[in-house]
């Protein structure tokens, strides 16, 4: 029997998100408050005569099987810096998020990937050197790994290097909603006319979902005016999350998913049902955000 290791790539959720300035090398500063939800891919490796790679999964046909694919990338990173612990891998990836949508599913991907090949390689990396390699696969990728290890949400700065951990946020009642548009992240930057923008306003002890609504009512997504001149249709979605129920709303990333905060996972699950009987065609998932107990270890 050969070993396989399994489990989820969560999606990344961008709550708010402040464009603070541009480094020389053309890279977006940002301040970040990131969360991750428990719907996500699927990601497992088995242990193997030879590497392969398979998908499946509603949107599988959307994302590249050649070397492109970050799943192999993060393969191919992790093999080279340990070439004495790594052997050959079949990998699956069942892949449930729309691609190119602004939560990060092939970052969430590679960070997956990492830790499973980790766990079946018996790599134990430094975390400087671990925040190194997710870097050099992209600049969303240190704060999945984060995701994937710890708890809670995450405050992202510099490009997406700089990680604070946020712990005691509560568990959001979550939807998620595209209309299938996919957007690209380096064309929404392109769009982007002001880029020294305020940080993120301090962060209160958040115990409640009221409380982090109430906070995240001061907080912004820079990245939406942009998208919307891309996606008109932005506001009419996020008017549609506010009339299922949704307390708060605001676009993820680059767009063009959009989330609503609902008070309890009922009336998520029952906000989502609603709205897929009304847009059949649309990416719509209840979820909720990732806590301890769902969490794979090291
Ligand atoms: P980002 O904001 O980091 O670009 P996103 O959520 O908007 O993320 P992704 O779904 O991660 O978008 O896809 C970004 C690009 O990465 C796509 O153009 C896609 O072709 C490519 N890609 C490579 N590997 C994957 C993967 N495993 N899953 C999804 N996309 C992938």
């Amino acid at each position: 029997m050969h070993v396989s290791l399994s489990a989820t790539a969560y999606a990344k959720l961008n709550l708010a998100l402040h464009v603070t300035g541009q480094r020389a090398d053309g890279y977006h500063l940002l301040d970040s408050l990131v969360v991750f939800t428990r719907y996500g891919d699927a990601l497992s490796v088995t242990a193997a005569a030879e590497d392969s790679f398979t998908l499946s999964g509603i949107y599988a046909n959307q994302v590249p099987v050649t070397g492109d694919n970050l799943v192999l990338k993060a393969r191919d990173v992790l093999r080279a810096h340990y070439p004495d612990l790594s052997s050959a891998v079949a990998i699956h990836l069942e892949k449930n998020l729309p691609v190119a949508s602004g939560i990060g599913g092939g970052s969430s991907d590679a960070a997956t990937v990492l830790v499973l090949l980790m766990r079946l390689w018996k790599i134990s990396a430094e975390s400087a050197d671990l925040n190194r390699l997710c870097l050099a696969l992209g600049a969303d990728v240190p704060m999945c790994m984060h995701g994937q290890i710890y708890s809670g949400g995450v405050i992202a700065k510099g490009i997406g290097e700089d990680l604070q951990h946020v712990q005691n946020l509560p568990e959001l009642p979550l939807v998620l909603i595209n209309d299938m548009t996919a957007l690209s992240t380096p064309q929404i930057f392109k769009n982007l006319h002001k880029r020294d923008n305020p940080p993120l306003p301090k962060l209160p002890g958040l115990t409640t979902i009221s409380d982090l609504c109430d906070y995240l009512t001061s907080t912004r997504n820079d990245l939406y005016a942009p998208a919307a001149s891309l996606a008109p249709q932005l506001p009419r979605i996020l008017n549609i999350l506010d009339d299922s129920g949704a307390k708060f709303t605001q676009m993820s990333g680059s767009g063009a998913t959009c989330l609503g905060i609902y008070d309890t996972i009922a009336q998520a699950q029952h906000a989502a049902a609603q709205l897929r009987h009304n847009y059949p065609h649309w990416f719509i998932q209840a979820t909720s955000t990732v806590t301890a107990s769902a969490l794979p270890q090291l």
